[in-house]
């Protein structure tokens, strides 16, 4: 059997983490089984879908590298096929047309309520085998058993079972001949011949009302595998409130789609205690049956604890090139002059969080700075002219720039004057930098180059000359 999973949004708002989650797990149990991956766009929502959503669920899926077989399928686009297959149920006895008005079903409803019974439709017309008219409107509605239960194994969740009773007679097509969602879903996931569904717990009361919609076409559902929601560190269901929840929220703040691929299987999936995972890693060890039954927690600082670790240790020409939109962004001119940007990557990896904090940090290296910071300011006091003016003059007339040539440098003007490494560096640190932090200081000189470093120096002296 090939396996075939489904990633189904509904393209009404930013792709958040949650929902990629639950993609990243479908699209994962299909590679490890050598699968199809099947993207489909739940749109028939026409008040709540946009082209933006749907731009913004594609964009999300390629930055993290999911990739699918087949699709896009636009649940717009099969109208047809709905409205096809609930008269084929019709006519098989297993829908009926519903001509009750709203008026009718708010005053059922109502008095359901205040008899304190559980909201549902009565089955006024499901006996009554009413034709269509086009002179009035109708629902199409799907009809339920009345007795009996509907169990599955979920592969997550365990054996489930539901009353029959506790199901309504639900509306499939409504009066407008848009077809629901749950309607849609077996349509589609019969047509496209999907095996599993994975997706989010919200959805576990759908399922044996999908289960039935299956069973009335003669179909065996497909597997289903529940995964549990996510929660914010405060326990509560992760929203706005906790940060940033859209996908590509994280790549624009400079976070790279290793860390949070990582740090999104981890949420509710596990191997050991291993903490870090590479693509290949995952693919070949995920399996469904490893998801965990308790809701998970996301935490940030585990994010930006992997997107570290990323930084440092991914391909330099690859963390470079990830890193040109931001310096695009910062208007930094990273190309007529200065350090190639994986020289800028080598030194600056160790000290950057995400690509955004590198790029802000990579200004002093491609343009001259105005002012100094101004708690770096009291590092530039006058008892430093004249080791400044002795290093300025053993810089000029080094030959080799290079990391070894400038520490020797520094060394020897320490060893002059009789000062500690670190008393020379910081100020010179600041004149060069204008701020308190840089790589270390004969790599951050290199990446400034000797032109500019002078000139820095000279521009120091000439301040402290005036203070
Ligand atoms: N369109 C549904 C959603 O975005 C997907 C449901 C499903 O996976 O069956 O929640």
């Amino acid at each position: 059997m090939t396996i075939r999973t489904r990633f189904a949004p509904s393209p009404t708002g930013n792709l958040h983490l949650g929902s990629i989650r639950t993609a990243l797990y479908s699209w994962l149990y299909t590679r490890n089984r050598g699968g199809e991956f099947v993207l489909r766009i739940e749109d028939t929502d026409q008040e709540r879908s946009t082209k933006e959503a749907t731009q913004n669920i594609m964009e999300s899926m390629e930055w993290l590298g999911l990739d699918y077989d087949a699709g896009p399928f636009y649940q717009a686009e099969r109208l047809d096929k709905y409205r096809q297959a609930a008269e084929q149920l019709i006519e098989e006895g297993s829908a009926y047309r519903c001509y009750c008005s709203k008026e009718r079903l708010t005053e059922l409803r109502d008095k359901q309520l205040a008899n304190k019974e559980k909201p549902k439709y009565d089955g006024c017309c499901r006996d009554k085998n009413l034709p269509a008219r086009a002179d009035q409107p109708f629902v199409i509605r799907f009809r339920n058993d009345l007795e009996g239960s509907v169990s599955f194994e979920d592969q997550v969740l365990g054996p489930l079972s539901f009353q029959n009773s506790e199901l309504d007679d639900l509306v499939i097509i409504r009066s407008d001949l848009f077809p629901t969602y749950n309607f849609c879903v077996v349509v589609d996931d019969l047509s496209m011949k999907i095996t599993h569904v994975i997706r989010g717990a919200d959805h576990i009361n759908n399922t044996p009302r999908q289960i039935n919609i299956f069973r009335a076409f003669k179909a065996e559902p497909p597997i289903y595998a529940h995964v549990p929601l996510i929660l914010g560190k405060d326990g509560k269901l992760l929203s706005k409130r906790h940060g940033a929840v859209s996908v590509l929220q994280y790549r624009d703040d400079g976070y790279l789609p290793e860390a949070l691929l990582n740090c999104l299987v981890r949420l509710g999936w596990s191997h050991g205690n291993q903490e870090i995972f590479s693509r290949d890693e995952i693919i070949k060890l995920f399996d469904i049956k490893d998801i965990n039954k308790a809701a998970a927690s996301f935490d940030p600082e585990k994010l930006l604890w992997l997107n570290r670790h990323y930084i440092k240790t991914l391909d330099s020409k690859v963390i470079a090139d990830r890193l040109k939109p931001f310096m695009q962004e910062l208007k930094i001119d990273y190309q007529t002059s200065g350090p190639t940007l994986e020289e800028l990557v080598v030194g600056l990896r160790e000290r950057a969080e995400t690509l955004r904090e590198m790029a802000i940090k990579s200004r002093y290296f491609y343009e001259n700075f105005e002012q100094y910071e101004d708690d770096a300011k009291k590092h530039l006091t006058p008892e430093i002219i004249p080791f400044v003016e002795a290093f300025k003059q053993s810089l000029e007339k080094l030959d080799a720039w290079t990391d070894e040539a400038l520490h020797q440098a520094i060394e020897e003007v320490a060893k002059q004057f009789g000062l500690k490494l670190g008393k020379i560096a910081q100020p010179i640190r600041v004149a060069v930098t204008g701020s308190t932090v840089s790589p270390p200081l004969n790599t951050t000189l290199r990446l400034i180059g000797k032109q500019n470093t002078l000139k820095r120096i000279s521009a120091v002296l000439l301040y402290l000359a005036k203070t």
